[in-house]
């Protein structure tokens, strides 16, 4: 079979399986069975496939079409421009948890600015900090960040290589997950963080400036249908991605309950706390924040337009 070919018998194995993009769901696991790049691919498209590799493509095309995602097959997942190590013990990361990761940004940058330092916060989104920028629009900046339910790290390790300052720890009550998210560390910035066994923040005492989390907050009914049998395999592959990173209790809101509460005793005064949210559950989690003695209470949506991100400062009382 010729490299064209088997492209073509890829695409249709998986069309009709939930693969949203076949075709390239098909060349980019060629390419990882033949161990190359995909723009190679199209240069060696009249190439006959050896032996070896069609049967280790047509292995890893089975497992696609069984609805495992493509970051859990390649291991990997690019976050905000870094490539983080996955694994079906931890959440893939989402492309609208960047939100999340520029709210932190932002909020960091707000924090400091109270108290005197750093520039005035810009407009929403986040400006990146560029080479030539002032201390505090990025570097410079002494903040404890700690990023609960941390999964494979993407959110803290992330704030900790735009933030090259900050003293960040990581925290999930998952031993898969703190391994992984140990090794996106020391891959990633070259060093370690500390990550702390913890459920919820009782393992992270803190205290911290900003605390960062991406809670499992789909309610439990909507989690057994999306991992359940009756789920739609393939289409995002939840069916394969940890229950316990995804259900959040009868309303999805149990550990928003919990969080909340215990980041305010951890949080220095003016101190910030950004978490991602489900789409629907923007009024509800407002409402924690405020009667929780959070300030300057904010929603921030995603690119979709959906609300995706809560965050606030804790009042200046002790
Ligand atoms: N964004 C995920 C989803 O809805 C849920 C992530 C989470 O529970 N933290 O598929």
């Amino acid at each position: 079979m010729r490299i064209r070919e088997a492209l073509s018998r890829g695409a249709s194995v998986l069309s009709g399986t939930g693969s949203e993009s076949p075709y390239l769901d098909a060349s980019i696991l060629l390419a990882l069975a033949l161990a190359c790049g995909r723009s190679a691919l199209l240069a060696r498209h009249s190439d006959a496939l050896p032996a070896e590799a069609e049967s280790a493509f047509f292995s890893l095309l089975a497992r696609r079409a069984e609805g495992e995602s493509i970051a859990y097959i390649l291991g990997e997942k690019e976050f905000f421009g870094r490539s983080f190590h996955v694994g079906p013990g931890v959440l893939v990361p989402r492309p609208e948890t960047e939100i999340l990761v520029e709210a932190a940004l932002l909020t960091a940058r707000r924090i400091l600015h109270n108290r005197g330092a750093g520039t005035p916060p810009a407009a929403y989104p986040p400006r990146r900090p560029g080479p030539n920028d002032a201390p505090g629009c990025g570097q410079g900046l002494a903040l404890r960040v700690h990023d609960a339910f941390t999964g494979s790290g993407c959110v803290g390790v992330t704030l900790a290589a735009e933030l090259p300052d900050a003293e960040v720890s990581l925290s999930d009550l998952s031993a898969t997950a703190r391994d992984l998210a140990s090794r996106n560390a020391r891959e990633i910035l070259g060093r370690d963080l500390p990550v702390l066994e913890s459920d919820i923040l009782s393992g992270a005492p803190g205290p911290y400036d900003l605390i960062t989390a991406n809670p499992p907050y789909v309610d439990s009914a909507r989690t057994d249908r999306l991992s359940g049998t009756q789920g739609t395999p393939g289409a995002d592959g939840i069916r394969w991605e940890p229950r316990m990173a995804l259900d959040g209790g009868a309303d999805g809101l149990t550990f928003y309950r919990s969080l909340v509460p215990e980041a305010e005793k951890r949080l220095v005064p003016g101190g910030g706390l950004v978490v991602e949210i489900g789409e629907e559950q923007a009024a509800a989690v407002e409402a924690l924040f405020r009667s929780g003695g959070f300030l300057d209470v904010e929603v921030i949506r995603d690119l979709g337009g959906r609300d995706r991100v809560v965050r606030g400062l804790r009042h200046e009382g002790n």
